[in-house]
């Protein structure tokens, strides 16, 4: 399953310096390759939808930093904007207008969303969403599921997906059983869970966080009526509904997850606070949570409730972000969906070819394969595939020149710069990965 060292010679020594001074070699636990064996590829550098590693190998990109390349890499209106803005200064402290710019560009894309405060990452959006909502309802206790991942916040860290279902670690170290006292998890997509809890403690229950369609323990979207359920069960119980669309927002469509439209979206009423990063900073630390102007009213200064950064609304992160937003357009998506489907489809036809077992499931362009034969739905569906045929097929791919997340319990991502060269190398690259899943 594992490729020699010696396939990445420049890769493997930096992997080996990398170990003395960083624990694990990595500094994100996914990146260490763990689940698929083999040596984490070192990038030198990235343009379009190319990876080029240090030993000068061209892989085609399926990974997207996790998300927010959606444009591809070193796209030439961002990059204009980030030489721009760097040219006058990188970081001031104090309020500058590309934070107002960037704001107004998200808020005038989400009809319910009137503020949003600018943060650095998506952990700090979900962290401090979830203090807001505490302190709005004056509650402790929040409800999240199974397989879902909202950044390495204490309280989230509990069942969560992405590295801590690739590692197969049951939660955390050093969450002390305080942090998640609080903390209540369901199984996703099963509503008749959230109605019992709802009538045990609904007066307990500050709020629900949910992916707003699941990606970290692969693309599990809502199922038809969830989300809808998710809405009329917190209101009715005065709690607030979290929508985390960090992985989703502006990349399953223009306006996100909450833009689509059917029965696994929002037609039951808006979420109160969204969570926002990934692609809103273009490859840079910008990321964002919104609600109503009367919720978050109550943060500081206007309230009660403290959040900051020294970092929050950099003026070159958020340029990145506004040039990578203005270029989230209308014609992307389609494109995304098309480029998107014509790797997910050739995939399923060579898998189905060697007999592998599998299924795609999707989020607009999002898309992951699961190895095994029946949908999934949660996170127990998602952890019955066979993880060692993805790591075989992973590697295949791998030396043939294309980069997938190199983990099963992960989405692939694509930008508008794959074009027909690169998907011609996923594209040829398939039969013999399916082969050697088959093995
Ligand atoms: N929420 C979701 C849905 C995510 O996918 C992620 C990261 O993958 C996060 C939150 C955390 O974001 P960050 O890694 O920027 O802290």
């Amino acid at each position: 399953m594992t490729s020699s060292p010696t396939s990445a010679p420049a890769s493997a020594a930096l992997l080996e310096r990398a170990s003395s001074v960083i624990p694990g070699g990595v500094n994100s636990p996914v990146r260490a390759f763990r689940a698929v064996g083999g040596t984490p590829r070192f990038i030198r550098e990235a343009q379009g939808p190319w990876l080029t590693d240090v030993d000068g190998r061209r892989y085609v990109d399926l990974l997207c930093s996790w998300g927010p390349m959606i444009l591809g890499h070193a796209h030439p209106d961002v990059l204009a904007a980030v030489r721009s803005a760097a040219d006058k200064g990188f970081s001031f402290g104090t309020p500058s207008e590309n934070e107002v710019l960037l704001a107004e560009e998200i808020v005038n894309r989400i009809a319910p969303l009137e503020q949003v405060r600018l943060v650095s990452s998506g952990t700090e959006a979900t962290m401090s969403a979830v203090r807001l909502a505490r302190g709005v309802t004056g509650r402790a206790v929040i409800v999240k599921f199974a397989g879902c991942y909202h950044g390495h916040v204490d309280a989230l860290l509990a069942a969560a997906g992405s590295g801590v279902a690739t590692l197969a670690l049951p939660d955390s170290a050093g969450v002390p059983a305080e942090m998640t006292a609080d903390t209540i998890v369901l199984p996703y997509n099963d509503i008749a869970a959230l109605e019992a809890v709802f009538a045990a403690r609904g007066h307990e229950i500050a709020a629900v966080i949910t992916e707003a369609a699941a990606g970290n323990m692969g693309v599990v979207p809502p199922a038809p009526g969830f989300t809808a359920a998710l809405r009329r069960i917190t209101r009715e119980h005065g709690a607030l509904l979290i929508s985390d669309e960090v992985m989703t927002g502006f990349r399953c469509g223009r306006a996100g997850w909450f833009g689509l439209e059917g029965e696994a979206g929002y037609a039951g009423g808006a979420p109160d606070l969204f969570t926002f990063g990934k692609v809103m900073g273009g490859g840079f630390p910008a990321a964002a949570f919104g609600g109503t102007a009367e919720v978050m009213s109550h943060l500081a200064p206007l309230g009660p409730v403290y959040q900051a950064g020294t970092l929050s609304g950099n003026p070159v992160a958020t340029a990145a972000g506004l040039a990578t937003l203005k270029g989230c357009t209308d014609e992307l998506y389609p494109r995304l969906e098309a480029t998107a489907h014509a790797i997910a489809d050739a995939a399923s036809a060579a898998l189905s070819g060697e007999g592998v077992a599998h299924t795609v499931q999707w989020a607009g362009s999002m898309f992951s394969i699961f190895f095994r034969d029946q949908p999934v739905t949660n996170y127990d569906d998602a952890r019955e595939q066979d993880t060692a045929a993805y790591g075989r097929f992973f590697h295949s791919m791998l030396d043939a020149g294309v980069h997938l997340p190199p983990s099963a319990f992960e989405a692939w991502f694509v930008s508008g710069s794959h074009d027909e060269e690169a998907i011609g190398v996923v594209l040829d690259a398939l039969p013999a990965a399916a082969r050697a899943a088959a093995q």
